[in-house]
């Protein structure tokens, strides 16, 4: 096997997925005489939420949805920012709803996620999309852990009896990541910052997914000779080669060890965009189906 067998193109996975979702977006336009609608909330102006906005809607774009973008100023009250939920709660050219986060520090995140109509919730972050996701009967499941499963499940195909360990524990990766990898008859460990011995826990993995923020946080000696790694994190660094994007893994020492890995950027990154995608237009199937019942 060669170092490019190892390394899981989640770059190109995403291209191809983008353009299913396309190609299904376009037939849903001419059957309903509009695309399927994405509303992005903005509020303020931090530079990486602009950047992964535009992202956002340059995607949305090449994959046949319509994004109303909604830039609102980071003065902007609650009662502003419910006022427009609300109106996009009931806009029929609405299907997908995403406010990108984080949101000022006087702005209450619950508040304004749990206001999302969640047949609209394209973020799945809505307690009745966690809660479905958790039962397991997902309907509409944060975009980046999906993302990581597609990957694994192409890469490994059937998941059942795998252990993975997710290290992380956060509403946005880490939980819902072991909600699906237990629907998918995973046997699954979470660890955090007050878990012990999380070397020991990690190198027990078949499937290791790590969300941690900690840049190059995971080396091969965490890491079980032959196992999938899925590198979640994404920080911004400036060491000795200047300027650069790396991962919470340690991707040369991991690539010495893995079975498969993620490289950052290139990996989960585009995963999660197109997954974005996949939901809208899911939801948009959804709301037309309820509207012809
Ligand atoms: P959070 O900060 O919300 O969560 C980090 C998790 O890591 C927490 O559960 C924390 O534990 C745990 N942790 C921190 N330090 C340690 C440690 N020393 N040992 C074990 N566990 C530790 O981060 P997110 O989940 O939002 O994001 C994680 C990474 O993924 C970031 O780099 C982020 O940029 C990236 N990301 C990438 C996305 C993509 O599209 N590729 C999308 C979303 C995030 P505790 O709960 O105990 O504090």
């Amino acid at each position: 096997m060669t170092k490019s067998d190892l390394i899981i193109d989640g770059k190109a996975f995403a291209a191809r997925l983008l353009e299913t979702v396309s190609v299904e977006a376009f037939e849903f336009r001419d059957q309903h005489g509009h695309a399927p609608g994405l509303a992005v909330i903005l509020v303020g102006q931090d530079a990486a939420s602009q950047v992964y906005v535009s992202t956002k809607m340059k995607k949305a774009e090449e994959a046949g949805i319509k994004s109303y973008p909604y830039f609102l100023e980071s003065t902007s009250s609650e009662e502003e920012i419910l006022s427009l939920i609300c109106k996009l709660n009931s806009d029929p050219l609405v299907h997908g709803i995403l406010v990108q986060l984080p949101l000022p520090p006087e702005i209450d995140e619950r508040l304004i996620t749990t206001a999302i109509d969640p047949a609209k919730d394209v973020d799945g972050f809505h307690p009745v999309n966690v809660g479905m996701l958790s039962q397991g009967h997902p309907k509409l499941v944060p975009c980046t852990p999906l993302g990581c499963l597609l990957l694994l499940k192409d890469r490994l195909g059937d998941l059942a009896g795998k252990k993975a360990v997710i290290v992380g524990r956060s509403n946005i990766v880490g939980k819902p990541m072991a909600s699906l990898l237990l629907n998918e008859n995973c046997t699954v460990t979470i660890v955090h910052s007050r878990s012990r011995n999380l070397r020991y826990e990690c190198s027990k993995a078949d499937i290791l997914v790590v969300a941690v923020g900690r840049p190059r946080f995971i080396s091969s000696y965490y890491i079980k000779p032959g196992a999938v790694v899925i590198d979640v994190g994404i920080n911004r660094i400036d060491d000795d080669s200047g300027k650069q994007l790396v991962g919470d893994v340690d991707y040369a020492s991991a690539l010495s060890v893995a079975g498969a890995i993620t490289p950052v950027p290139g990996g989960v990154g585009p995963m999660t965009v197109a997954c974005l995608m996949k939901n809208t237009l899911i939801a948009a199937k959804s709301l037309a189906a309820a509207i012809d019942n």
